[in-house]
């Protein structure tokens, strides 16, 4: 494998590095800002979500005369299940592999937490 060099002052890159040593030059541009973006991408659909979250609960305590029974509760049970899933967009945002694998596991069992909490109110409401 040929060492690789700065394009701007040709002083040679040892390993992997962001910039230059010797001139500071960012030694890959396009592909750190296609990363960042699609990052950025999935914490603004985080953000709407739970605003979106907000926005509909208080909708159905507001105006949903006996919210905490069927069917208004099938509409809380949807959103905290959309809510778990939300989080696993912040794990697929994550760069770095094995981090991005231990936040899909933590994903993964908060969305069991999700079901676990939500099926006895599934079962007792029909
Ligand atoms: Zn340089």
């Amino acid at each position: 494998m040929t060492p690789m060099h700065c394009p701007n002052c040709n002083t040679e890159v040892k390993g992997i590095q962001q910039f230059c040593i010797n001139c500071g030059t960012n030694l890959f541009p396009s592909k750190q800002t296609t990363t960042s973006k699609s990052s950025d991408t999935f914490i603004m659909i985080f953000l709407g979500y739970l605003l979106f979250n907000e926005i509909i609960s208080f909708a159905i305590r507001k105006f949903v005369p006996n919210w905490y029974e069927a069917p208004a509760q099938y509409g809380f049970i949807l959103l905290s299940i959309i809510g778990g899933a939300t989080i696993f967009l912040l794990a697929a945002a994550i760069k770095d592999k094995q981090k991005k694998t231990f936040a899909f596991v933590i994903a993964g069992v908060h969305m069991l937490y999700i079901l676990y909490m939500n099926i006895d109110w599934l079962m007792t409401g029909f």
